[in-house]
């Protein structure tokens, strides 16, 4: 047993606190767990009324919005009034699931009779990045407690030192929602190996200022003291699949567009448009910041931005690339880009950022940035700028990062009662 409200009890089980959402009665017999995917949810039995049902562990977005669903076809229970992208692919999938094979391969670094298992998969990137945020929380605080993480293919290059055990995916992201019986066969083979098994919280929003994305991806971040003394350096993250636009009629004309399915045949041009942008916008800053470099990541087209840009753009990714970019944010006092799960590593290395943020995510704001400080340099340093932010008002900002760093370093790291 743990006395941690952060280990989740799944082994042996502990159904105190579950009530039957058919009866409301309490005291059901919890009689295991089921793996589809994204969701972990225990199997329980109701003395009262007799019907068995399937209920949402409190982990990852069932932290606030536990879902269950009656057995054996419905219905589904939705007591907290969860969104719909929670609860409508875990039912429909659940009334027909994926019955395809999906590879898991199980790496093990230490044997443990003891672990905490984090279920990292997702269907979005950033969800999993997220969650995969949450394992150095285990790593520090319980020891004793072998970390065993469940995370998609392409995440394996970010699985930290330290874990037991990596259970590794191989289904692409945009499968994940689907309830998959061979997930749950994996970790039902697995699952009578451990005398005591916990689940992850997985939580959407560790706070990220205390972590080391070193742990991660290998690559040192940009330490804020060497702020003044490194070459100024800027990078991009261009995606084609999500653009800065120069103004609403320009954004309205890719989502008509879309509607008419036109994009693969004249989405090019607003691509070609962000690049002008992005370009208008390093002209400027070149004005502005004398010596400055660029680097350019992003899936797409390398090319047509000047030859002194280090344009690492690809539409091929594979750990060198994202090794490569990573790198390319680390020597980044700033990065610049459109707000998305795009923006998570490139902030998570960098100093800083400069970012365009469409007006339907307002409701997302931050999400999408790995806040490396805690105090006024987090304000000074993070900076959001409207969707159609010109290239003067993007370099305008980036400029004066550089250009007001040295005093607010000052005002905000030396001149403070520290060492306290
Ligand atoms: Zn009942």
């Amino acid at each position: 047993m743990s006395s941690s409200p952060f280990l989740v009890q799944l082994k042996p089980p502990a159904p105190e606190g579950v009530v039957c959402p058919a009866c409301g009665q309490g005291g059901v017999t919890p009689v295991g767990s089921v793996w589809p995917g994204i969701h972990v949810m225990g199997r329980y039995a109701c003395p009262g009324c007799g019907k068995d049902f399937l209920r949402d562990f409190p982990v990852g977005f069932a932290v606030d919005h536990p879902m269950a669903i009656g057995l054996p076809d419905g219905p589904l229970y939705n007591p907290t009034n969860g969104p719909g992208w929670i609860h409508v692919p875990l039912f429909e999938s659940f009334r027909a699931p994926n019955q395809e094979p999906v590879k898991v391969e199980r790496i093990v670094h230490r044997e443990c009779r003891r672990v905490v298992i984090l279920n990292t998969l997702d269907y979005l990137y950033g969800h999993v990045l997220l969650k995969l945020y949450n394992a150095p929380y285990y790593l520090d605080n319980h020891p004793d407690v072998g970390l065993v993480l469940l995370v998609p293919r392409m995440f394996q290059w970010l699985v930290p030192d330290g874990v037991a055990e990596v259970w590794v995916v191989d289904q692409p992201l945009s499968k994940a929602q689907r309830w998959s019986t061979a997930i749950d066969a994996f970790v039902q083979e697995q699952l009578p190996r451990f005398d005591e098994a916990f689940l992850g919280m997985g939580f959407a929003h560790p706070e990220f200022s205390g972590l080391n994305i070193e742990r991660f991806s290998g690559v040192a971040p940009f330490p804020m003291e060497a702020f003044t003394t490194r070459p100024p350096h800027v990078t991009f993250v261009v995606r084609e699949d999500r653009l800065w636009f120069p103004g609403p009629v320009a954004k309205f004309l890719y989502k008509v567009w879309g509607k008419l399915g036109l994009r693969g045949t004249v989405g090019w041009y607003h691509v070609h448009a962000q690049d002008r942008l992005v370009k208008r916008t390093m002209e400027r800053v070149r004005r502005l910041v004398p010596g400055v470099r660029f680097s350019v990541v992003g899936l797409g087209e390398p090319g047509g931005l000047g030859a002194d840009v280090e344009d690492l753009r690809t539409k091929r990714m594979n750990k060198e690339t994202e090794l490569a970019w990573c790198r390319a944010y680390a020597r980044s006092h700033v990065v610049v880009g459109v707000h998305g799960s795009n923006m998570l590593l490139p902030t998570a290395h960098a100093a800083g950022c400069v970012e365009i943020l469409p007006y339907d995510r307002y409701g997302n704001m931050v999400q999408d940035i790995s806040v490396r400080w805690s105090d006024r340099m987090q304000l000074f340093l993070y900076r959001f700028v409207d969707e159609f932010a010109s290239p003067r008002a993007v370099a305008r900002h980036v400029h004066g990062i550089f250009a007001d760093f040295q005093v607010y370093f000052r005002d905000n790291r030396t001149n403070i009662f520290s060492g306290q």
